[in-house]
């Protein structure tokens, strides 16, 4: 019997947490009884009593409740993280708690997987509608931009709901980079991927953890830590904005011999040392953001730090 282990993160998911692993149980108890199953809850560092669900649930006769809760909030890519990286069964399906991610698509995934020859299946959120323009807008800006820097083939509506062979989840942990950007990382490693296409439902209980700063830190993430073309674009930004001074000084020159204006002009001055200046901050802007990056990944941290677990069953 083929066990299918599924990676729930969960941060100040209170209700979620049940609602979820009722829902699941009620998929495996029909259409999924061919399967053994198992949750492995992320608790990230959730302030309200998640855990203690969570604790309750593992807690009961028979249960088939994991459980890592980290010391304090590290993000969903941690967790995702410690849930890869503890996941045991022959398939590992990883989705959010909030039921936005619909439990019944398993059964499609694991028919891409096991009849349809796929490696793993991914989810593609279809209607986005409910989701206010001005998101809509950046998040299809965010989707080109990172395609077009870093040749990956990202689709708009991608979620990280994703069902994969044990091989994979493997493949995802031995990538032990700090900046994690798991979409990329989906792309990166390769394999046969299925997309398997629903439409947007609400979250079950709570609201999203997310708001534009948090989005627009996600966004440069992605982009950064896939892509060097942002490093190499500057300089060629530098060689343009040099060729366009070298050819206004030329004419400045000319304009001066032919008597047309004389040499001396304070504002150009003024107006190119604006303009370099913006030039230079902009450079070490982006040199800054990759240096960062690099100084945290230097430090080789642990990704998460787990303050309890109960792994075994
Ligand atoms: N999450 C997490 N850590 C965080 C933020 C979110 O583990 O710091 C989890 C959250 O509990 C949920 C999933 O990631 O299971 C997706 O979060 P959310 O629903 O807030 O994102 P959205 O669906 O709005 O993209
Ligand atoms: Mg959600």
């Amino acid at each position: 019997m083929n066990k299918i282990d599924i990676v729930i993160p969960c941060f100040n998911e209170s209700k979620c947490v049940e609602l979820i692993y009722n829902a699941l149980k009620d998929l495996f108890s029909t259409e999924l009884k061919a399967y053994e199953w198992s949750v492995l809850y992320i608790d990230d560092g959730s302030q309200d009593d998640t855990l203690e669900r969570i604790v309750k649930l593992a807690g009961m006769d028979g249960s088939n409740v994991r459980y890592i809760s980290f010391a304090r909030n590290f993000g969903k890519e941690s967790a995702i993280y410690a849930g890869l990286e503890n996941a045991d069964g022959d398939y590992v399906a990883l989705m959010d708690a909030d039921l936005q991610h619909p439990p019944h698509l398993l059964v499609e995934m694991l028919h891409a997987i096991e009849v349809e020859g796929y490696d793993c299946a991914t989810a593609r959120r279809v209607n986005r509608e409910k989701e206010s323009k001005i998101r809509n807008f950046f998040s299809n800006a965010f989707y080109h931009t990172i395609n077009w820097a870093t040749g990956m083939k990202l689709a708009p509506g991608m979620t990280d709901y994703r069902l994969m062979k044990k091989q994979i989840a493997d493949a995802i942990v031995s990538m032990r980079e700090h900046e994690r950007f798991i979409k990329g990382i989906y792309s990166w490693i390769g394999f046969k991927s299925k997309w398997v296409e629903y439409e947007n439902v609400e979250r079950a209980d709570g609201d999203s953890k997310w708001n534009y700063k948090s989005l627009w830190n996600y966004a440069k993430t992605g982009i950064i830590a896939f892509a060097v073309s942002p490093l190499r674009a500057v300089i060629y930004f530098g060689f343009l904005v040099i060729g366009i001074s070298f050819i206004y000084a030329v004419r400045l020159f000319l304009m001066s011999i032919s008597g047309a204006r004389p040499w001396q002009d304070t504002t150009t001055i003024i107006l190119l040392l604006l303009f370099l200046g913006g030039v230079i901050i902009l450079l070490l802007g982006v040199i800054g953001e990759y240096l960062a990056r690099i100084y945290m990944e230097v430090k080789n941290r642990p990704i998460y730090i787990a303050k309890e677990k109960k792994l075994d069953k």
